[in-house]
């Protein structure tokens, strides 16, 4: 790195107990801009004394009532104004998510407005989570109480860094809980501006933390920890299940939202050309880093080639570039291990019989050749015996599959260890109810593109992860229920 550019990367600190600080040991790591591979900042490289520092503050947060005890209105309004925060700076936020993931512009601009509607929907919420009465025998009052259980922890994938946390982080602060978060250690960067929003907003200090560092570093001392009551995870299946481990300690809850290799089945009835634009943002939005896309393309044999032709023209188009340029469609990979992950599932696939219809490789273009790119890429002839079917590849790769009739679509969707989302394509309402009742998947969409909202719940099944995030019972897993039984004779 040159002088110039070494006085110009800037130094981000953690957020513990309403200040910033560096991790106590001094050390730090480098985060890469993923479009030119160069170095973005510097954050500290937090370790266990670190995270018990953060959790002691929201400890002590929690503890003071101030926040839990807070009229619960006055919280929602609170929250209310992280949310506009969010929005007055969605431009700086954006950019800088872009920088740090790749991701285009238009697209980090939809993850801030998406961070921010979670705030306005659970601000509105705060003052509307209430126990109930219940009639038993006798001359009995009976009712029970929502109350907040404590601190939290919020440990976050890089796909869509601020986003994941917001959804968690939301309702956790609604209810009156206190928050440590965790970013992933390639994207801690709109995390940390989130928090500078928080202190504006009026949260008090302690109620929200961040710290900065690797997982397998701050994981154990973080979600092990006595004092954390629940963990939220949102991450891949194998992190899930160390966390699932280490929160066993404690006996503390655990919130998973994990991976997919979700199916986009494609009747031979569907609207093709609908279906051929869902098919490809469904698999190359964000370079196809979505726990959500869908990857697995079964289509009716007797619309195969017409839609494989929209298909792989579709994604020849797409034009790879830094996220900031206006006429991008689809930027890099996070980070070199991702594409080399990326570059092994296809090399996997094709050795397994998979024919690259589309893509298969890095791009050549000079311009390109400082970011972690791969193209677009489209796997014909995929079998469900094949590892490039069941394993999420988690990058641009879609693998392509015939299927003859509703009965072998269906056998061929749930055929997966994975239940996190489905698509479906046909102008049959029949065809269509029954699918979405059939599929094991936590969300199905028919005739639509991937799309959720905050009032939407979004969670998997089988591994994709074992509770709904969004939507008005998220509340319910961040609250603890007692009852109170009076006798009044
Ligand atoms: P990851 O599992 O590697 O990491 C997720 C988070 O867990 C990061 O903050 C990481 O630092 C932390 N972590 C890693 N090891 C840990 C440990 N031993 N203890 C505690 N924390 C640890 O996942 P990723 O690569 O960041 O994200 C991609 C994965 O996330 C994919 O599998 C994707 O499908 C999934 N995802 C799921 C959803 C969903 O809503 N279901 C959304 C986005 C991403």
């Amino acid at each position: 790195m040159t002088r110039l550019q070494a006085e110009t990367v800037p130094n981000y600190q953690m957020f513990i107990g309403g200040r910033w600080v560096a991790s106590h040991s001094g050390g730090q790591y480098a985060v890469f801009n993923p479009a030119r591979g160069s170095v973005l900042a510097r954050v500290p490289r937090g370790d266990a004394e670190d995270v018990g520092a953060a959790v002691d503050a929201a400890k002590r947060a929690f503890e003071d009532q101030g926040w839990r005890k807070m009229d619960p209105s006055k919280r929602g309004r609170i929250l209310f104004k992280v949310s506009q925060l969010l929005r007055e700076r969605l431009s700086d936020l954006a950019k800088l998510e872009t920088l740090n993931t790749g991701k285009p512009l238009g697209q980090a601009k939809g993850d801030i407005a998406m961070s921010a509607r979670h705030f306005e929907y659970f601000a509105g919420l705060a003052d509307k989570v209430q126990g109930s009465t219940i009639p038993v025998p006798g001359n009995r009052l009976d009712y029970t109480l929502k109350e907040p259980i404590g601190v939290t922890a919020h440990v976050v994938p890089w796909n869509y860094p601020l986003v994941m946390a917001a959804r968690s982080i939301a309702p956790a602060l609604a209810v009156g809980n206190t928050v440590v978060a965790k970013p992933a250690s390639f994207t801690p960067l709109t995390l940390l501006k989130f928090a500078e929003a928080c202190k504006e907003a009026g949260i008090p200090d302690g109620v929200v933390n961040v710290v900065t560092g690797g997982g397998d570093e701050l994981g154990g001392a973080l979600i092990g920890h006595p004092d954390v009551k629940l963990t939220a995870l949102t991450g891949s299946v194998e992190t899930g299940m160390k966390v699932m481990k280490i929160a066993s300690s404690n006996l503390s809850r655990v919130i998973l939202e994990l991976g997919g290799k979700n199916p986009h089945i494609v009747f031979a009835d569907a609207e093709l050309e609908k279906a051929t634009t869902a098919v490809l943002n469904g698999i190359f939005t964000n370079a196809g880093q979505m726990c959500w896309a869908g990857s697995r393309l079964l289509v009716e044999a007797g619309v195969k080639d017409a839609l494989m032709t929209k298909l792989v023209a579709g994604a020849n188009e797409m034009k790879l570039g830094d996220g900031l340029e206006p006429d991008t469609s689809m930027g890099p990979l996070v980070a070199q291990s991702q594409r080399d992950r990326v570059a092994d599932y296809v090399a996997v696939g094709t050795a397994e019989g998979a024919r690259i219809a589309a893509g298969g490789a890095a791009p050549t273009e000079e311009e390109l050749s400082g970011g972690y790119y791969y193209r677009p890429t489209i796997l014909d002839g995929v079998t469900q015996n094949m590892r490039v079917a069941q394993e999420e590849i988690f990058g641009p790769v879609l693998t392509v599959s015939t299927f003859e009739g509703q009965d072998d679509a269906i056998a061929q969707a749930n055929d997966s260890e994975y239940g996190l989302w489905a698509g479906v394509w046909t102008r049959d309402l029949r065809k269509a109810h029954t699918m979405a009742a059939e599929l094991e998947a936590g969300i199905v969409a028919v005739n639509e593109e991937p799309i959720t909202f905050p009032q939407t719940p979004f969670g998997g099944f089988k591994k994709s992860g074992n509770a709904s995030e969004q939507g008005i019972d998220a509340v319910s897993s961040f609250v603890r229920v007692k009852n109170v039984s009076v006798n009044l004779d």
